[in-house]
């Protein structure tokens, strides 16, 4: 038997008395064990970080600058063997992994050169009123404390950088908790970590279990909570804290608006391809997965049976084969939960194009017309490889039809007109549109978040920097 994996306790490997499995949800195979904290060990990593708080702000931005350089050099070098580690523990296919740790290196990178200009700080005059004569004002931005960061299964690596980079990029000390069934990239990342010169105790990965959580979510020593994952755990821990800064990166039902203007067989062609792909991407476990295809009138019926081939090309099978689009969903339950909801939309009328089959945790593309409202899949976020189609007679319909849901993170509207982009831009309720293109584009510099249920907050390097800190200002008096 192999060793557990060790996590990392302020900075240094450590392990603690109970372990768990890491399993591939393609074949069942065991992929690695990892080693559970003590809440001892919780502890003591909480109070090193509060303690290491005001030297890791003090650190001069070249240490830092030198850190997150060095994690994405490294991570780099080692995007193969994190790739591989990446598709067995997720499932996700091996292109979309190798994908995935080439965002990472980008977000370090990016880290790294904004933390070369933040806080240069600010000058305003004070002078404007006579009570203020020779008084100037300087700010400057202060890590708010230790951020706690929550990470999800479905970009293990990916969304762990959106909490660490910017973290260190500030001096703000970080406590990362990787999803339960993906923890072992993250400790990878922490093996990257240890080899810079960051202070001991400004971070820690820990696989601590969910029922611990609460503890940490209320502990007073970490101001932050920078959380991805789903609404329910998301807005409990923001009930639960409320005097907390928390950032919540929750789940969408993402739509993709065809408009009356993009209407040439080659426009369709691209929306179509780019449809297929990006509600099977991952499985379609991806927050901004494409769930809502929104089609005016006039190209709804040219529209559809290109998606439709579309979606049956995508290849699925064993997601370590280089030519795998989609592979299984992280669990069989996750299989199953989405087999329900398609059944039930499919006994309630809904026409079934494509797909609509399971086998084990694999859920094959599957595309769903004529889907009557209030059926679970029209409401609620499916987190799997189905897209639903519906018809809208313009551009008014489609804007509104965006807007029904309860969710509102991205939307991807195809036109070629700017006038329509820009009322597109006014109308949706969502945290970024995205014109040309579907929903499921991300820039990891870009400002990335939610509206609605979706969450708060914004990620994005420059944004979790903002974020994590806060404006103290200098007043001077006397100049
Ligand atoms: P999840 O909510 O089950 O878990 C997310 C994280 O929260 C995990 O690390 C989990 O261990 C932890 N957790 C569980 N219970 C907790 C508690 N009581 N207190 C604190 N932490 C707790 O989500 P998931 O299944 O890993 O991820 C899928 C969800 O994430 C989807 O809804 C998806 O849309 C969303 N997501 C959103 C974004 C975004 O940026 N908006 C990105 C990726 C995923």
């Amino acid at each position: 038997m192999t060793a557990p994996h060790a996590f990392w306790l302020a900075g240094r490997e450590a392990t603690g008395e109970e372990t768990f499995d890491v399993t591939n949800s393609w074949d069942g195979r065991l992929v690695g064990t990892v080693s559970v904290p003590t809440e001892a060990q919780v502890e003591e990593a909480v109070a090193a970080a509060h303690a290491v708080r005001e030297e890791f702000a003090a650190t001069p931005a070249h240490v830092r600058t030198a850190a997150l350089d060095h994690v994405a050099k490294r991570l780099a070098e080692r995007t193969e063997e994190i790739a591989q580690l990446i598709s067995a523990e997720n499932g996700k296919p091996i292109k979309w992994a190798r994908g995935e740790v080439g965002r990472a290196v980008s977000v370090f990178r990016w880290a790294a050169e904004e933390a070369r200009r933040f806080n240069a700080g600010d000058a305003q005059r004070l002078d404007t009123d006579p009570g203020s004569t020779g008084r100037l004002a300087l700010t400057r931005r202060v890590p708010r404390g230790t951020v706690l960061g929550i990470a999800p299964f479905n970009f293990p690596l990916n969304l762990s950088a959106h909490k660490v980079a910017p973290a260190i990029a500030v001096g703000a000390p970080i406590i990362l908790k990787p999803a339960p069934a993906t923890p072992i990239s993250s400790l990878i990342l922490g093996e990257i970590l240890a080899e810079t010169d960051l202070p001991a105790g400004s971070w820690s990965v820990l696989p601590v279990p969910n029922d611990r959580m609460p503890a940490l979510v209320q502990d007073e020593r970490l101001p932050v909570i920078s959380f991805t994952g789903s609404g329910p755990v998301g807005w409990s821990i923001l009930d639960s804290a409320p005097r907390k800064h928390v950032t919540l990166e929750l789940g969408g039902n993402g739509a993709a608006v065809v408009l009356a203007d993009w209407s040439s067989e080659a426009d369709l062609d691209w929306a179509a391809q780019r449809i297929a792909t990006f509600s099977n991407y991952q499985g379609g476990q991806s927050c901004i997965s494409v769930q809502r295809v929104i089609a005016d009138a006039s190209v709804y019926d040219r529209l559809l049976p290109k998606v439709v081939a579309a979606v049956e090309a995508q290849v699925t099978g064993d997601p370590s084969d280089a030519s795998t689009d989609v592979g299984p969903l992280v669990s069989e339950d996750a299989a199953k939960r989405v087999e329900t909801w398609v059944d039930e939309a499919v006994a309630a009328g809904a026409k079934l194009l494509a797909g609509g089959k399971r086998e084990g945790a694999t859920y094959a593309p599957t595309v769903l017309a004529e889907v009557p409202a209030g059926v679970t899949i029209a409401c609620e976020e499916v987190f799997g490889p189905v897209l639903t189609i519906t018809k809208a007679e313009d551009e008014d319909a489609a804007f509104a039809a965006v807007n029904d849901s309860p969710y509102g993170l991205q939307a991807g509207v195809f036109t070629h007109d700017l006038q329509t982009a820009f009322r597109a831009h006014r109308a949706l309720e969502v945290g970024g549109v995205v014109i040309g293109d579907v929903p499921s584009y991300r820039a990891d510099q870009m400002p990335y978040g939610g509206a609605k249920q979706s969450g708060v907050g914004r990620e994005g390097v420059r944004y979790a920097m903002d974020d994590y800190t806060y404006e103290r200002v200098l007043v001077l008096t006397g100049l």
